[in-house]
């Protein structure tokens, strides 16, 4: 059974004509998940996720201070490429909140599920939106399982092109998480070399521009996957972004659909294995329309066998 989390103010996230970071992303995603294919899904509308369960992970003036804008009409812009619209607290509430649903529906014995939301989190740090991001979605699920469900070893797994540098900041001092992740460098946000360790609970590794499939799958196979099934995680979270898919306008990594199809049911065996089966993967980047329909279709669909 895979629960779908979703909901329409993830929609209502607008930072304006031309940002990459479209609402058309999200109706991309659903239109490719409205399919036969799909009707298996247990579509669940996401709560909001609580002020408690932010600041985990979050300044107290961050959270406050995103929570408060809420421009009447046009955009806000906290950095270069971040921007607020009138809906976009409310979307970022419901974000971060299906990740921490999915993660009580994992733990509730409920296995597998995939959350269908913007903003996306991983660059967003404990004090500062940014590349995108307003809340650290996956890092607030993560924090929860910790400090509700009594969870000892959470994996995150974030095989977006962009190295998630919030998502770093916030465990890298905290070993009872494994962050662990694939990426394009150099790329924004310029963090993510293979000597940024943390603790021993971060695990990085660079691709070049211009690399693709077989470099992808040699990584993970060879070096991050054994690391991860050593660490034993008892939930797995993912990180997925899809841009690092060769037809994408930000980057130019050369992944096709059937390496997402590939890393998705690596991550399953890794969730089966160690952590009952529980996987809770959220949306990240992907800015293509096609190709982020067809990724997270085959990603889905692998999370559903
Ligand atoms: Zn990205």
């Amino acid at each position: 059974m895979l629960r779908l989390y979703t909901h329409p103010a993830c929609l209502q996230h607008d930072p304006g004509e031309g940002h990459p970071e479209s609402p058309s992303r999200l109706r991309a995603v659903l239109r490719a998940l409205d399919h036969d294919r799909y009707a298996g899904l247990d579509r669940i509308e996401a709560p909001r996720a609580t002020r408690e369960q932010l600041l985990r992970v979050h300044a107290a003036e961050h959270v406050e201070r995103i929570l408060a804008i809420a421009p009447a009409d046009g955009t806000v812009r906290l950095d270069e490429d971040t921007l607020m619209s009138p809906g976009s607290a409310e979307a970022a509430l419901r974000a971060a909140g299906a990740v921490v649903a999915a993660v009580d529906m994992a733990m509730a014995g409920g296995g597998r599920a995939f959350c269908a939301v913007r903003p996306p989190g991983h660059h967003a740090t404990p004090d500062r939106a940014m590349g995108f991001c307003l809340f650290n979605n996956v890092a607030v699920a993560a924090a929860h399982a910790i400090a509700e469900h009594g969870l000892k070893r959470v994996a995150i797994v974030d095989f977006d092109v962009h190295h998630g540098n919030g998502t770093q900041d916030i465990f890298e001092r905290d070993s009872r998480v494994m962050y662990v992740s694939s990426h394009q460098s150099p790329l924004y946000p310029q963090t993510g070399r293979a000597d940024e360790r943390g603790v021993g609970n971060i695990v990085n590794a660079p691709l070049a521009a211009g690399e693709g499939s077989e470099e992808f799958r040699g990584l993970w196979e060879g070096a991050l996957l054994p690391k991860l099934f050593a660490f034993k995680p008892q939930l797995v979270l993912v990180s997925a972004g899809f841009d690092a898919h060769r037809a994408d306008p930000l980057a130019q990594l050369q992944l096709g659909t059937e390496d997402y199809t590939w890393i998705t049911g690596r991550l399953l065996d890794l969730a089966r294995a160690h952590a009952a089966d529980r996987l809770v993967s959220t949306l990240e980047g992907g800015y293509d329309l096609q190709a982020l329909a067809a990724s997270v279709g085959a990603h889905v669909a692998e999370l559903m066998d």
